[in-house]
């Protein structure tokens, strides 16, 4: 399983800050933000699913234009996986006529270009050619999931936009010999009311959750306010405690993982 970072940052400003979206072989994607603009229309109509952590805009930003932009290219539908809240926000939100039309009632070829498909923690699917995907858990602001990509050798979770929670801790450690953990950090400690407001971690509360994860794993840090991006990640790799048993550092767009 190749999996290639296309947006892992907090906002946007030219090629390296562009909004989350994480490429799976050719046919997959979790997230549709804004990241997804540095795909070529040929790789755009190869994107058969969709796994969407939660509705906030900078993750499903390139959703609507993905679908009209190749349902006339298409040979089957694009397959949008979500939680069942998630699902509701982007049909009553965007596809809904008015944002946007909805191509799950549009059959531009002889089927659907759009299908929705509910997913619940712990589901499992198969990534053809590529290997499995798990949904995890997540605490944001609106309902949320991380995900954990299986592949021939290794493993990488990604948290989603989240908070501390215990419920993401259990899953990573029930996990146990994940190599690789992408975990979001949105916000530096003078800002911590807001992260805790926002239901995102801070350069305090990321550095407390990763303490408590068993495994070895390499950490990558994700969602990085652009404004506070070097701040956020000096506060976190001044933690001598945190250094001296994790390797952490920042996620960078175009970063490629085999799994
Ligand atoms: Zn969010
Ligand atoms: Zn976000």
């Amino acid at each position: 399983m190749q999996v290639k970072i296309l947006g892992c940052s907090g906002g946007i400003g030219g090629d390296e800050l562009q909004t989350t979206s994480i490429l799976i072989n050719e046919n997959t994607i979790i997230d549709a933000g804004t990241g997804l603009v540095s795909l070529t229309l040929e790789q755009l109509t190869r994107i058969n699913s969709i796994f969407i952590t939660h509705a906030h805009m900078d993750h499903i930003a390139s959703c609507p234009m993905l679908i009209d932009s190749t349902a006339e290219l298409r040979t089957e539908p694009l397959v949008l996986y979500a939680l069942s809240d998630t699902i509701d926000s982007i049909r009553k939100h965007i596809f809904n006529w008015e944002i946007w039309p909805d191509f799950s009632e549009i059959n531009v070829k002889e089927f659907k270009s759009l299908k929705f498909c509910k997913v619940e923690v712990g589901d499992e699917f198969e990534i053809p050619g590529a290997g499995k995907i798990i949904v995890g858990p997540a605490k944001h602001q609106i309902q949320g999931c991380s995900y954990l990509l299986i592949g021939k050798h290794d493993k990488l979770f990604f948290s989603g936009d989240t908070s501390y929670d215990k419920s993401i801790i259990e899953f990573i450690n029930h996990h146990k010999t994940i190599n690789h953990i992408i975990i979001e950090c949105a916000f530096s400690k003078k800002d911590q009311e807001l992260a805790k407001l926002s239901n995102h971690l801070d350069a305090q509360s990321v550095t407390q959750m990763i303490k408590e994860f068993d495994c070895k794993s390499k950490i990558y840090i994700t969602h990085l306010k652009p404004s506070q991006r070097d701040l956020i990640m000096d506060e976190i790799l001044e933690d001598e405690e945190l250094m001296k048993n994790y390797h952490v550092s920042r996620l960078f767009a175009y970063q490629v993982f085999t799994l």
